[in-house]
Order: C-alpha cells, then structure tokens, then sequence
C-alpha cells in the first residue's frame, strides 16, 4: 500500500480530513515495519473530534470535587494526554501498569498490577481511563483494588469497547468508540510493543 493510500484511507474511513497531502514520503508508511494495514478503523481527526466531545461530558459530569484521572499503562498513554487537555475544570493525573496481554493477540486471562499509584485516593473521585474494553477482566480487577482505598466514586472512560464483557460491576460510563472485532493497534494500542506510536486506529493484515 502506497504511503498516500494510507493517509486516502486514513480520510475516507470516517470521511473526515480529505484532500489533505500525505504527511509521509515513500511507500509505506514507515512507522509500520513493513506490516501492511489492513484498514483504518478511526482516523486521527475522529479520534480528536470524540476525545473533545468525551471532555466535554466529563467536566459536566463532575460539577465539583476532587478528580483524579488514572491511566491504565500502557495504552492509554496517549488517550490519556489528549483527554486530560480537553476537560476544562481542576483535575489531577496519575497513572497504574497492568499487564494482560503479554506479546499475544488472544487475552491470557491473567492480569497483573505492576505498579500502585502514589496518590492518596481516599474520598476523591477516581476516574479510569483505559485503552479498550474486551473481556473487562482488566477492568474488574483494577476497580476491586481501588475500591480498597475508600475513593468518593469510581467510573471508567474507555477508548473503545468491544461489547464482549457481560455482566460487568462497572460497567465505563464514557466510551469513546464501539470497537469492531479486530485487533487494533495505534494512539497507545501495541501489538507486542509496536504501533503505539500511529496517530490513528486500524488493524494490520
Ligand atoms: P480485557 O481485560 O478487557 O479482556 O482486555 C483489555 C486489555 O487487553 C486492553 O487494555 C488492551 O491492553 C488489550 N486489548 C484488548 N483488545 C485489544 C486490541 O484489539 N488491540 C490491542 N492492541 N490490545 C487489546
Ligand atoms: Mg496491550
């Protein structure tokens, strides 16, 4: 695929952003390592319209008190800048590591928490902010943590959902996008720690 279909696909995907030049020379894009996409699921500039829209619903949905927005690590690293910029009222971010995925594209099941935030979370409102929700084990075993440390509230803002998860105590009050049944990569979203880097969502061939 020629680097200018990339960006034609890129625009066409959401019919947003068209009759831009390609911002990359050559073939391929070559923040791709020669993988081919095998197709743009959310392009750069939709993904930046529903990150000021989900902004906007979460500053309405806090009127007052404390907020502390916690990033699920990795992927929701960049989510996470682009988010906190676009709520207009105080607010506080901190960030936890989870690991569930290993380098697989299949969930293992096993989620682990690397890191515990400094912050103190007792009587303040907590929001998660994480990459994608797929099986919501991630989610599940996060939010049974924080509950320990007596937060205000809880709520999850997600990026994109698959819709797989049932049955969820909490279940994310903000979604970005319903997410189609592919592995995507990009805007924070790695396969085996690649692609995190790309400014617009897609899944590779
Ligand atoms: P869950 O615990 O909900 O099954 O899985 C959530 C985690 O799995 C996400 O935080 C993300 O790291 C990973 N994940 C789920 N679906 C995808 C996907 O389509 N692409 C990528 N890159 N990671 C995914
Ligand atoms: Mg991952």
């Amino acid at each position: 695929m020629s680097d200018s279909s990339v960006e034609r696909q890129a625009s066409s995907a959401e019919g947003s952003g068209a009759g831009r030049p390609p911002r990359v020379d050559g073939d391929r894009d070559p923040r791709l390592e020669g993988r081919v996409l095998r197709r743009v699921a959310f392009t750069e500039d939709r993904i930046a319209q529903r990150v000021r829209e989900l902004g906007a619903e979460i500053a309405a949905a806090y009127p007052d008190g404390g907020l502390l927005v916690l990033g699920l690590l990795k992927g929701s690293f960049i989510f996470v800048s682009d988010l906190v910029r676009q709520i207009r009222r105080p607010l506080q971010v901190d960030f936890l590591v989870v690991s569930s995925y290993g380098n697989e594209t299949v969930s293992s099941g096993i989620v682990r928490l690397v890191y515990d935030p400094q912050a103190v979370l007792t009587g303040r409102h907590i929001l998660l902010v994480e990459d994608i929700v797929d099986s919501g084990r991630t989610l599940s075993r996060v939010i049974d943590v924080l509950k320990e440390r007596a937060p205000a509230s809880i709520e999850v803002c997600a990026l994109l959902d698959k819709h797989h998860a049932t049955h969820l105590a909490h279940p994310p009050r903000f979604v970005g996008f319903d997410a189609p049944n592919e592995f995507l990569v990009g805007y924070g979203l790695d396969h085996a720690e690649n692609f995190r880097h790309l400014p617009y969502i897609a899944s590779l061939e």
